[in-house]
C-alpha cells in the first residue's frame, strides 16, 4: 500500500452516507474539506437501504475488525451528534428448517419463549432463533442529512447539484481537486465515494476499482402500529418498523414478501404495499470494502463498499484519521484496492 495522502484541503465526492460520514469525521478533525454530489445527501442507493446496523456475527474476513465496531462507533457519532435517528433495536434471525449455528460475537441462541416475548405477534415461535441485541436499524437519508449538518458545522463547504466529471491532475501527476459541471474545485486529495460512479470516475486516471452495481429491492408496507420489534431476518425477508403504520422488507418478490408478512405475524391480514424501490448496492467484486489511497494517483483515496449503512460511522472515523492525519489504520489493511 502507499502512504496515505496527508491532507488537510481535502475534497468528497459522493453525499451518500459514506461520502457524508468521511466529510463530517475529516472536517471535524480540522480539514478544510468540500463535500460534493450531484444530486441530494443520501439520495443515491442511501435512500432505498434497509439500513440495518448488523454488526454482530461476522468473525472472520477483511472487514470483520470494522464490522466489531460498527456499533460502539455508532454509539460515540450519537453521542457527537444528537437527534442521530438511530433505533437499537436488536435483531432476531431464524431459519424453519435445520438446527441453530453456533452464536457470533454480539450473539446469543435463543428459544420459541424467548422469541414470543421479543415479537409477542409471531403467531408460530421458531425453536429457534439468534438474537444480537445489539443490532439496530437507522433512517439512512436522516443519519446522511444529519452528518452533512455535522461536517458544515465543522466549517465543510457542501456543494449539491454539482455533478463531478472527472479528477484534476497537476503536471506532475498529484491530484488537485476535481472537475464540475459548476467549475473546478481544488483540493490536495479527492475522496472518491461515489459508490456504483466510483469506478467510472477512477477510468480516465488508468485506476480499476473493481465495483458493480448490485440491484436489491426494497418495498415498503402499510401496517399496524407494533406489529414488529426488532430487526426481523428469515428465509423469506429482512423487516422491519421504522414507523407506527410502516415497515420495510429487503426481500426477492413482493408477492411473496407479502405473503410471509401475513403469515408469519398475527394482525398482518391488512399490510398492504406502498412501494417497491430497487436500489444498486455498490459491490465490490469480492464483497469486502475498497478503502484507502491508491498508489498510481498520488492524493487520490477511494471508499467505497457494501452493507456500507453498517460501517459507515466506523469508515469515515477511519478514513478522516488516514487522510487528515496520514495515520495507517489496521482496521482497513484487509481492505486496500491493491489487493486486486
Ligand atoms: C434493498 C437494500 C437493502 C440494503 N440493506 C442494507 C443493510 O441492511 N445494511 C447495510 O449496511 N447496507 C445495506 N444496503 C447497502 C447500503 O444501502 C449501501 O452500501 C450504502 O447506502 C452505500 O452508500 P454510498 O454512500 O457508498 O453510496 P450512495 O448512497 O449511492 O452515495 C453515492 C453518492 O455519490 C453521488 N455521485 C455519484 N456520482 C457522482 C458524480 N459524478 N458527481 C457527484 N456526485 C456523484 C451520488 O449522487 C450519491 O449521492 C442495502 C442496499 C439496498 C439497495
Amino acid at each position: 500500500m502507499s502512504s496515505p495522502p496527508v491532507s488537510r484541503d481535502v475534497v468528497v465526492v459522493g453525499a451518500g452516507i459514506v461520502g457524508a460520514s468521511v466529510a463530517y469525521h475529516a472536517a471535524r478533525a480540522g480539514a478544510a474539506v468540500t463535500l460534493v454530489d450531484s444530486g441530494l445527501p443520501g439520495a443515491g442507493v442511501t435512500a432505498d437501504s434497509f439500513a440495518w446496523i448488523g454488526a454482530s456475527g461476522v468473525r472472520t474476513g477483511p472487514a470483520a475488525g470494522l464490522r466489531a465496531s460498527a456499533t460502539e462507533e455508532y454509539h460515540r457519532l450519537g453521542a457527537e451528534l444528537p437527534g442521530l435517528p438511530v433505533t437499537w433495536s436488536g435483531s432476531l434471525s431464524w431459519r424453519r428448517e435445520g438446527g441453530a449455528p453456533d452464536a457470533g460475537p454480539g450473539q446469543t441462541i435463543v428459544d420459541a419463549a424467548a422469541v414470543a416475548a421479543l415479537e409477542p405477534t409471531v403467531r408460530q415461535p421458531p425453536e429457534w432463533a439468534v438474537w444480537a441485541p445489539g443490532d439496530g436499524g437507522v433512517d439512512s437519508v436522516g443519519v446522511t442529512e444529519r452528518l452533512v449538518a455535522g461536517a458544515r458545522a465543522h466549517g465543510a463547504r457542501v456543494q449539491l447539484d454539482t455533478p463531478v466529471t472527472s479528477v484534476r491532475r497537476d503536471a506532475a501527476g498529484q491530484v488537485a481537486g476535481v472537475e464540475t459541471a459548476a467549475g473546478p474545485l481544488s483540493g490536495a486529495t479527492v475522496v472518491l465515494a461515489a459508490g456504483v460512479a466510483t469506478a467510472a470516475l477512477s477510468v480516465p486516471l488508468g485506476v480499476r476499482v473493481p465495483v458493480e452495481p448490485s440491484p436489491s429491492p426494497l418495498f415498503r408496507l402499510r401496517a399496524p402500529a407494533g406489529l414488529v420489534r426488532t430487526v426481523v431476518n428469515t428465509e423469506d425477508f429482512d423487516l422491519r418498523q421504522v414507523a407506527a403504520d410502516r415497515l420495510i422488507a429487503a426481500a426477492d418478490s413482493a408477492e411473496r414478501t407479502l405473503a410471509a408478512v401475513r403469515s408469519t405475524f398475527r394482525g398482518a391480514e391488512g399490510v398492504e404495499l406502498l412501494s417497491t424501490r430497487v436500489g444498486e448496492r455498490p459491490m465490490p467484486v469480492d464483497g469486502e470494502p475498497i478503502v484507502g489511497p491508491v498508489a498510481e494517483v498520488p492524493g487520490l483515496y477511494v471508499a467505497v463498499m457494501h452493507a456500507a449503512v453498517t460501517l459507515a460511522a466506523a469508515v469515515g472515523r477511519l478514513v478522516a484519521r488516514e487522510v487528515v492525519d496520514g495515520s495507517v489504520e489496521p482496521a482497513l489493511s484487509g481492505c486496500r484496492l491493491d489487493r486486486f
